[in-house]
């Protein structure tokens, strides 16, 4: 199946045509999050890129494996350091609570607000905790090829060593002495022999609550482990996709693959794709920087700087109109123009089915088809097509006042256009209660008021027929049952 698919490639820092290894079958490894706070739209917004780019490559008929994992062990705070405290255990100990009660709490949160923002689930999610085995085998590997050193009970990576055969600096597109002149000197230094080197296994100090027995002491895997031995197990030594945030390309993701290359001798996936970052005034949105929003926050409109709440639809659509490698600035003029914007294309995309064909056309849909095709095509584009798609919005107004004649094939094509680029790619859905199922909500109430009476429940009988009645609806009684009628 040949496309003509062009991703970004960080990794050759050029747009490349997207060829997968073995098509039909694509693989793709995206760092998920590390569940021990609630995650911030800042994270939403990198899930959402990684999810347009799911439902497009699925679309194209690609059999995609997305592993998206779980980190709920060994991400250390100050993320670049090896002393920090383990970010879930440090919570655990604050609240009193077990670990895995952290995890469990922080993990169905984020699965209910991906939900909330139409996000596929992953084909797999693995969690670091379930993979302890496997990650000490690469350890093993590593020190096997003799590219990791033991020092009491912690095992390092050698990057310097690394670096006399193999191009350290790869990905980051920055050389070794640079890094080395650029790199402050981290807690936990002392036991290694190069200021770039990085924990593979750390020995667990006696208060550390996470930790398991390994060769060399009883400890915990170094963060950047987990995804290099979770991306091999499910997509094998050599993929397709590796994605993540930009702001894991310069450590995470180097450190992940010097990892592979040295266990396996290859670079893991053929394509680094890196979303940019969501900002607020300019400044990258992060808990530590204190500006982060919650997804619920911006949902209710319950935070200092909103003037009011946005719907998930809304934020999700407000997130595609910027490019994924753009950054995007938060604010509440941009939510409100977002909000319009989605409202006009789902207003056109409610009154498609109503139009009726003539029998010639004054407009041919293929060309901006082709269009929407070209904009994803081109690096998942959504700016673009969403520019598209308020063309074929206009079209579909200017036919419903009947300013404008379809015919039956143009017709067809622009629901198929609408459908496949709306629901499909962009994964957005319209948030209103269809009319269809009005009837039914008020049958729901009608039963729930007559099992009040039943139960003599009067007040709350009254209640909803009083209720009911300031919204427009007469409850009529009568010996057959109950029914509605509007006013
Ligand atoms: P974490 O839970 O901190 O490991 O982050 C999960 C993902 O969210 C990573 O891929 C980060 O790169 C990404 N991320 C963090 N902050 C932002 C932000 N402000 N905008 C976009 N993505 C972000
Ligand atoms: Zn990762």
């Amino acid at each position: 199946m040949e496309q003509n698919l062009f991703v970004y490639n960080t990794l050759t820092r050029k747009k490349e045509k997207f060829v997968p290894l073995a098509p039909p079958h694509v693989g793709m490894y995206v760092c998920g999050p590390t569940v021990y706070s609630d995650a911030h739209m800042g994270n939403c917004r990198t899930y959402i890129s990684f999810d347009l780019i799911f439902r497009y490559l699925t679309h194209l008929g690609y059999k995609v494996r997305y592993v998206r994992n779980i980190t709920d062990a060994g991400h250390l705070e100050g993320d670049a350091g090896d002393e920090g405290e383990d970010k879930i255990s440090k919570k655990a100990k604050l609240a009193q609570l077990e670990p895995m009660e952290i995890v469990q709490k922080y993990t169905v949160g984020f699965h209910e607000v991906m939900q909330l923002l139409n996000t596929l689930p992953p084909s797999i999610e693995p969690t670091a905790t379930g993979h302890i085995i496997e990650q000490i085998e690469l350890v093993k590997l590593i020190l096997e090829k003799g590219y990791a050193y033991e020092v009491n009970g912690s095992i390092y990576f050698d990057v310097e060593k690394y670096n006399q055969s193999k191009d350290y600096g790869l990905l980051n597109g920055r050389n070794l002495e640079d890094l080395m002149n650029n790199t402050r000197t981290l807690g936990g230094q002392d036991e290694k022999h190069g200021k770039l080197d990085f924990a593979l296994w750390i020995k667990a100090k006696p208060e550390h609550l996470m930790k398991w027995p390994s060769p060399w002491s009883l400890g915990f895997p170094g963060w950047h482990l987990e995804c290099s031995a979770m991306s091999n197990k499910y997509l094998g030594a050599q993929f397709d996709i590796h994605g993540g945030g930009i702001d894991l390309m310069p450590t995470h993701h180097t450190n992940e693959i010097a990892q592979n290359v040295a266990a396996c001798g290859k670079i893991p996936a053929n394509y680094w794709l890196h979303t940019n970052m969501l900002t607020v005034n300019g400044q990258k949105m992060s808990k530590s920087l204190g500006n982060s929003f919650l997804p619920h926050e911006l949902f209710t409109g319950e935070h200092s700087i909103l003037t009011r709440g946005y719907s998930p639809m809304t934020v999700r659509f407000f997130m595609l109109q910027a490019h994924y490698r753009s950054t995007l600035d938060f604010g509440n003029d941009a939510m409100e123009a977002s909000e319009k914007g989605f409202k006009r294309l789902m207003n056109a995309y409610g009154l498609l089915k109503n139009l009726k064909a003539s029998a010639t056309t004054e407009v041919q849909i293929q060309p901006i088809l082709d269009n929407c095709y070209a904009a994803m095509n081109d690096d998942f584009n959504s700016p673009v097509l969403i520019a598209e798609l308020f063309e074929a919005s206009r079209i579909v107004n200017s036919v419903y006042d009947k300013k404008l004649k379809i015919d039956q094939p143009n017709l067809d094509l622009l629901n198929t256009l609408m459908k496949v680029f709306i629901e499909d790619v962009l994964g957005l859905k319209n948030e209103q209660a269809a009319n269809d199922d009005l009837p039914k909500i008020l049958d729901l109430i009608v039963t729930l008021r007559n099992e009040a009476k039943t139960n003599k429940d009067y007040a709350t009988s009254d209640k909803i027929r009083n209720g009911l009645q300031s919204i427009g609806f007469q409850l009529n009684d009568s010996k057959e049952g109950t029914n509605w009628s509007k006013m």
